[in-house]
């Protein structure tokens, strides 16, 4: 069975089937991969066996259901008119220092040696972020886990497989969104940061939002939402509202990891992605 096979079923199992995975993009990529696997099969049964055709057609016995995915806005809640949490932008006076990066690769190169915090003492990479540099989409993270530790990359280990599902079931390309985190190294056994170690990272996240400039924000779980909205509240509280980031929409919803432990968030969380999804065309 093919990496993405195995990886595929395990997620469907966990999450039940769900709406999100089945979606057209998603289906796409993946039975694609099994297709040609499928072909190279069925070569191989001819040439062990020349004079018999196979007994079967060379379908894919064991292809991923093919139920016809649900286009994004079926369905699709509008955008709340609850009110939401405002974050005012900072108050640039005349006397203000200037921000000591222009670009998304600068603020990448001082995190590369960065060392403000005790995170820095157990990072194999640092993960700074990835994605358009004029995303219109972009979401926020934790921090890197195991498997973004060693790449390098944000949301590269099973919960950003899911993220990459969720973004192509809107039908964006994980090329299309920024992806970073709160920290920009792992915190020891995947620990939530401290918040001596947010504080200690947040200018270079605050200065990748100003520099892409995305038209929407969404926030991965209450950590990022705490980071960003400066406000500890649970999820139930900051969900089903559009709050402003500096004049920037900002969504709170379930982290990846949390939905792969509990499926009963995949619906709020999907409706919370549909959410930040029209507020792109807005
Ligand atoms: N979880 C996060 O919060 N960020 C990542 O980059 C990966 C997993
Ligand atoms: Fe620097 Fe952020 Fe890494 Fe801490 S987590 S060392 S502040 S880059």
């Amino acid at each position: 069975m093919s990496e993405a096979r195995r990886r595929y079923l395990a997620l469907q199992k966990e999450l039940g089937g769900s709406e999100i995975i089945l979606a057209a993009a998603a289906v796409g990529r993946l039975g694609g991969e099994d297709e040609a696997i499928g072909r190279q099969g069925g070569r191989a049964v001819a040439e062990d066996k020349p004079s018999r055709p196979p007994a079967q057609p060379p379908s894919r016995p064991s292809a991923p259901p093919t139920r016809p995915a649900k286009h994004w806005t079926v369905d699709a809640p509008a955008i709340p008119t609850a009110p939401g949490i405002i974050v005012p932008g900072p108050e640039r006076g005349l006397l203000a220092v200037p921000p000591p990066w222009n670009t998304l690769d600068e603020v990448a190169a001082t995190i590369a040696t960065c060392r403000k915090c005790f995170l820095c003492e157990g990072r194999t990479r640092t993960v700074p972020g990835e994605g358009n540099p004029r995303a219109r989409l972009m979401f926020v993270g934790e921090g890197p886990g195991q498997t973004e530790d060693e790449t390098g990359r944000p949301f590269v280990g099973r919960a950003g497989e899911l993220l990459t599902q969720i973004i192509e079931a809107i039908e964006l390309k994980r090329d299309d969104v920024f992806i970073a985190n709160v920290v920009k190294c792992r915190p020891p056994q995947n620990r939530k940061p401290l918040p001596d170690e947010m504080a200690a990272c947040w200018a270079y996240l605050e200065r990748q939002i100003e520099l892409v400039e995305p038209r929407a924000l969404v926030a991965l779980g209450a950590t990022a939402a705490e980071a960003m909205l400066r406000v500890k509240k649970s999820l139930t509280e900051l969900r089903g509202r559009v709050h402003s980031f500096r004049d920037i929409p900002l969504v709170v919803t379930y982290h990846p990891a949390a939905l792969l432990r509990n499926p009963n968030w995949k619906k709020p969380t999907w409706d919370d992605i549909r959410i930040a999804r029209q507020l792109l065309d807005r």
